[in-house]
């Protein structure tokens, strides 16, 4: 595993060499306690972090000093990606971000974790320090606040929603009721919390198992109204559920947090496919370009598809959205039909299945003929009216279930010309 990886014993040496000791703490230690892997590797440190910096260059590692001031520094190898914060206390705070201040004490390091389970530290050897028993929670399933659960959230709001993240993620129900009545007393913090680290832990909760649960929990705990006033409805959830419980049952068919978030967005009864309303919402959650294009995609694309689309209609939104934004559109689409009543019957499902099929079985196709062909036939120049004529050749195309070839292609796009000329 990455623990005893020869980057990983680089890293550990640099900071020997330097008369630092260092040990792993945090996601890794974490998940190498559930026998996850991970390639993100949290690392405390008693150095202080510009000498965290001369031992790692001095050894060669490739430095990026991504958050001195709070004491993390950053080390990149091919392998893993380590951060390495120098042990510290948190002094003050304003609710977002806390005044540090560094300490030799592991203890005192321990205390300003969020969680038992997040304060578990490891030897190179493996040896454990775990002083809030934090194993005992994971096994459990229990999300515990290392401290009393309504201070710490004051110090940092965001912690609220790391509660709920991690109760998704390894949580047993029922929530712990102290953290989870502290999170409903401090939920209004959350207003103050940048966008950015909002986005973060909602994309990782929407990344767990099935998320519905948590979500709900977020909603009775009044947490979600908060972040996502206009999602805060359990109603919301059946798309969700539904998705998470019968369309994962296709090996094709990967959980996806955007999907998830699409299906929370769009709620069945509405048949709104604003795309520009969705790309506002996923602009606001500050998702990236990609993200928000494909989440918005999703929205208006499942306005397309309807059980009993005909081969012809599957086949050109097949072509047109690609295969992956198809997939999506069915999932959505049928989702939005299952969760409300009346249900579809085996027959409609057996139809929503045949979508989902066709897209499996879909071969990428390209238009055989292009622009520089029209131009030699002298059909046209470059310009306007080749756009045109191409559209016009991939209207028959598709219309002809992709069969012509580029001759009959081209004697139909000069056929039309001729036609037009006689007009
Ligand atoms: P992930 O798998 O998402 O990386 P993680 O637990 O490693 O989970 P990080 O954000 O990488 O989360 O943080 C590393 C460690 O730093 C945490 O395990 C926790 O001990 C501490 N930590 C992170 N964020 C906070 C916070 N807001 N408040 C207190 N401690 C935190
Ligand atoms: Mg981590």
């Amino acid at each position: 595993g990455i623990m005893t990886h020869p980057d990983t014993v680089r890293v550990f040496d640099a900071i020997a060499a330097h008369g630092g000791k260092a040990r792993f703490v945090g996601g890794l230690v974490r998940d190498a306690l559930l026998k996850r892997d991970l390639v993100d590797v949290d690392i405390a440190c008693d150095l202080k972090p510009e000498e965290t910096v001369i031992a790692l260059e001095k050894a060669g590692l490739k430095v990026v000093p991504t958050g001195l001031k709070h004491g993390t520094v950053t080390a990149v190898t091919d392998a893993a990606t380590y951060e390495i914060t120098t042990l510290r206390i948190d002094v003050t705070t304003d609710g977002r971000h806390a005044e540090v201040a560094f300490t030799d004490s592991w203890l005192g390091d321990a205390k300003r974790r969020d969680f038992t389970f997040n304060a578990i530290y490891c030897d190179q050897d493996g040896t454990i320090y775990d002083p809030f028993d934090g194993e005992t929670d994971l096994r459990e399933g229990r999300v515990r606040f290392i401290g009393i659960a309504e201070d710490r959230i004051a110090e940092d709001y965001l912690r609220i929603m790391r509660f709920f993240r991690f109760h998704a993620w390894f949580g047993r129900p029922p929530l712990d009721p102290i953290g989870a009545e502290a999170c409903r007393k401090g939920a209004h913090g959350l207003r103050n919390i940048s966008p950015e680290r909002l986005r973060d832990e909602t994309l990782k909760l929407l990344r767990s198992r099935s998320p519905a649960a948590t979500i709900k929990d977020m909603i009775g705990f009044k947490v979600l109204p908060v972040i996502l006033p206009d999602l805060a409805d359990t109603s919301r959830l059946r798309m969700m559920e539904w998705l998470d419980s019968n369309a994962l049952a296709d090996p094709a068919i990967r959980p996806d947090p955007l999907r998830r978030l699409a299906a929370l967005y769009r709620a069945p009864e509405n048949t709104d496919d604003d795309f520009l309303a969705a790309t506002d919402f996923g602009k606001g959650l500050r998702l990236s370009n990609d993200e928000t294009e494909r989440f918005a995609a999703m929205i208006s694309d499942a306005s397309l598809i309807s059980a009993d689309m005909s081969e012809d209609t599957t086949r050109r939104d097949l072509y047109r959205l690609g295969v992956d934004a198809f997939r999506d559109a069915v999932l959505i689409a049928w989702a939005a039909r299952a969760s409300v009543p009346p249900r579809p019957g085996s027959v409609e499902n057996k139809q929503w299945q045949g979508l989902l099929q066709a897209a499996n079985d879909w071969v990428p196709v390209k238009l055989p003929i292009q622009g520089r062909d029209i131009l030699v036939a002298g059909l046209a120049p470059a310009g306007p009216q080749m756009g045109r004529l191409l559209k016009l050749a991939e209207e028959y195309w598709l219309a002809n279930a992709f069969v012509p070839g580029p001759d009959e292609l081209m004697a139909y796009l000069a056929a039309q010309s001729a036609a037009k000329l006689q007009e």
